[in-house]
């Protein structure tokens, strides 16, 4: 297997796509995970040939037996990165290599096949440049994009499926909060976890979220935003949200905390705040870190300020945490200085406002 040019390139563009005015009409107002673009980017893996039968095609319906695996035994996994309008009206992408390797670490959890990672960016190309008039430009807006790769062997036996599909699509996204961040209200769970060790926690699958829906629904009836999970073992330690990690932050050290790496998802976000705190003179430890803990720290003020992390809402404090022994508040409910801090800088590189002196950005247009 090759990993020059993607395998049979196929360009087949939209008969009529969106006129401009539609589109732009469209982009800016979106609405989160509705409006698609209108091409998509597909290509076949069969066992024994390989990747094959690329194609940039129109979005629309896919045809699949009701017997495909993915129906029956959830063999799915994701990715979800955004491209964004520069401000010399170019298009840029935030660390997409970090999106590929982390396709293949969950493709390899899932038993499902290697993408090679110069085509999970070479798909993601191929697409903005049929699509790339639909990246808003408005202040903190993108376009979210969705490579995801399923099973669709016709099979009902349980073993790792012989065919698959790859697909990318994209979804204009609007700035998450419209007046800056809002502090989350977290529901922390003590009935329902979403990984155990040796799981599939770490995999960006679609089984996950399926698990986390209820616990998200108990969290929503009691009024929080967010659910937090603790580790399935003791219901004790921190894990992470249902789509963001966690930060502790201790201001006084100038040290941030982080449930480490296991059963939580290995977020790029989460990545790039080691270095960037880091470089702000605070030093990082991933630890366990207990429900305990974050209770007494955020009493006694030690803890100064908390914050999820994630692609979706970039960076978000956290105000309020809820649960069936009570609930408490961090930084008295309030974005703290450091968490807008951090929020900014991430925002200036992946917007191209700020040098780039990490080499994250990937510019393609
Ligand atoms: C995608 C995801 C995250 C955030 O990862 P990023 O790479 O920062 O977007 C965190 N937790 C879960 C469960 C996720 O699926």
């Amino acid at each position: 297997m090759t990993s020059e040019g993607l395998p049979d390139l196929r360009r087949e563009p939209h008969p009529n796509p969106t006129p401009t005015a539609e589109r732009e009409r469209l982009v800016a107002a979106p609405s989160f995970g509705t409006l698609f673009t209108d091409h998509m980017f597909t290509m076949s893996y069969t066992e024994g040939q390989g990747w094959h039968d690329a194609s940039i095609q129109p979005y629309g319906p896919i045809t699949m037996s009701p017997a495909a695996a993915v129906l029956h035994y959830a063999q799915e996994i994701f990715e979800g990165l955004k491209a964004y309008r520069y401000p010399d009206g170019g298009i840029g992408l935030f660390r997409p290599e970090a999106n590929a390797r982390r396709l293949n670490l969950s493709a390899e959890r899932m038993a499902m096949p290697k993408l090679p990672e110069p085509w999970f960016i070479e798909s993601i190309r191929e697409l903005l440049a049929v699509d790339g008039g639909w990246v808003p430009g408005e202040d903190e807006t993108s376009l979210y994009l969705r490579p995801f790769m399923f099973a669709s062997e016709q099979f009902l036996g349980v073993r790792p499926a012989k065919e698959y599909r790859y697909l990318v699509i994209a979804s204009p996204a609007g700035a998450y909060f419209k007046h800056g961040p809002k502090p989350l209200t977290l529901w922390v769970s003590d009935e329902y976890n979403r990984a155990g060790p040796g799981g599939t926690g770490a995999a960006k699958c679609g089984g996950n979220y399926a698990a986390s829906l209820l616990p998200q629904s108990e969290a929503m009836e009691n009024g929080c935003d967010q659910v937090v999970f603790l580790d399935a073992v003791n219901y004790e330690y921190v894990d992470e949200l249902g789509g963001m990690n966690l930060f502790f932050a201790y201001e006084n050290d100038q040290v941030l905390y982080t449930p480490k790496l296991g059963t939580i998802l290995p977020g790029i976000t989460r990545d790039a705040i080691f270095t960037l705190a880091t470089e702000a003179g605070w030093e990082v430890r991933e630890t366990d870190y207990s429900m305990t803990r974050w209770r007494e720290d955020a009493e006694s003020g030690a803890l100064t300020e908390a914050f999820a992390c994630g692609t979706a809402a970039v960076i978000t404090p956290v105000g309020t945490v809820k649960g069936r022994s009570g609930e408490f508040q961090v930084n008295g409910g309030e974005a703290g200085k450091f968490t807008m801090q951090l929020r900014q800088t991430i925002l200036d590189i992946q917007h191209g406002r700020a040098e780039d002196t990490h080499n994250w950005t990937m510019r393609i247009a």
